[in-house]
């Protein structure tokens, strides 16, 4: 290695561990987002013995040359990671071929999401629980936005009297998540669609949620729901629950053992609820809800901010009023959070 202030990524990754700390500059949020396997942030104490070198990186490996010379005056052996985390990121994951760049070209132009956010929707995994009125627009919009792994489970069949709202589904008699998953290959065939033609329960949920970042509940009753809720703290997977009824929908975020659960707030499922079949449903009304849970998906993959956490989104169409519930967090008699530490 010479002794240029800038490090490429192949030689530090011949570097021995051990010889060297690895120094992440960037923001705490975008440090949990994502980050160099062993490094600390900046803040963080740093004790140095001998030979050791200071490795600096920052997003594109710009401010960080300044601060390696810095350190450098003060007499350590301080480097910069040439490219940055973007470039570590690009060697690490799939990158987008040409053909990406110009699919997803008007939302990388957003500066939420960027290269690095289109990169990190490309390298994640998304599991929709139910294929139904919202299950249908929620995952046809992250399969359009480059969601990279779309898991889909629904044991259930298509029937004609789901067509006014399950707006992916082209045929009846075919299982939902079969069907969804044709569907969303059809938009995006740059994307990886697994369809689990089963219930999901307490017996499959270990399984089948260890392979995803981000869990979307679109399922239809309220014992379900506080179920996908339960399953989803005890290991530990964020997720969006949503709910529809008429023309009024419900949308929260949950990130386990950080922010309120479902049952934070309610305790017991409610009794006597009135289900779609009873009490009806405009498929408008589902796939304006099913789309609020895709954005709070996208926006948890790509940036972690702005989301509907501690918070529930209460949407009543017939009248356009929304208002936003508040709550105060975990709650200390939540028999989930509780005994899920
Ligand atoms: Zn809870």
């Amino acid at each position: 290695m010479n002794d240029e202030v800038e490090i490429t990524l192949e030689e530090f990754l011949k570097l021995p561990k051990g010889s060297y700390i690895l120094i992440d500059m960037r923001s705490e949020v975008s440090y949990q987002l994502g980050h160099i396997e062993g490094a600390i942030l900046t803040h963080e104490d740093i004790r140095l013995d001998g030979d050791c070198k200071l490795i600096f990186y920052c997003q594109y490996g710009i401010q960080s040359v300044e601060t390696a010379e810095q350190f450098r005056k003060c007499g350590f052996r301080a480097y910069s990671l040439k490219g940055g985390y973007t470039a570590w990121l690009k060697k690490q994951f799939h990158v987008l071929d040409t053909d990406e760049w110009e699919r997803y070209d008007r939302q990388i132009t957003l500066s939420q999401i960027g290269v690095t956010g289109q990169l990190r929707m490309k390298n994640t995994a998304v599991l929709i629980i139910g294929a139904g009125g919202l299950g249908c627009p929620c995952g046809m919009y992250l399969a359009a936005a480059g969601v990279g792994r779309i898991g889909i489970i629904d044991h259930d069949e298509v029937s004609l009297s789901n067509m006014n709202r399950q707006v992916a589904h082209r045929e009846t008699g075919l299982n939902k998540a079969v069907s969804l998953k044709n569907t969303l290959v059809g938009i995006n065939d740059k994307i990886q669609v697994t369809a689990y033609p089963e219930r999901f329960g307490t017996d499959n949920a270990a399984e089948l949620l260890d392979g995803y970042d981000f869990v979307i509940d679109c399922t239809d009753t309220a014992e379900t729901k506080f179920m996908v809720n339960d399953l989803c703290v005890r290991y530990d997977k964020p997720y969006c629950y949503g709910g529809v009824i008429g023309f009024e929908g419900q949308v929260m975020t949950v990130i386990p053992h950080k922010t309120a659960c479902l049952r934070c707030i309610f305790e017991e499922p409610p009794t006597g609820c009135e289900t779609c079949e009873s009490h009806g449903i405009i498929g408008a009304a589902a796939g304006m809800i099913g789309c609020i849970q895709a954005l709070e998906a996208i926006k948890f993959i790509t940036f972690r901010e702005k989301l509907l956490t501690d918070k529930m989104f209460i949407f009543d169409m017939l009248t356009m009023k929304t208002r936003t519930a508040k709550f105060g967090g975990i709650s200390s008699k939540c028999s989930i959070c509780q005994n899920n530490q």
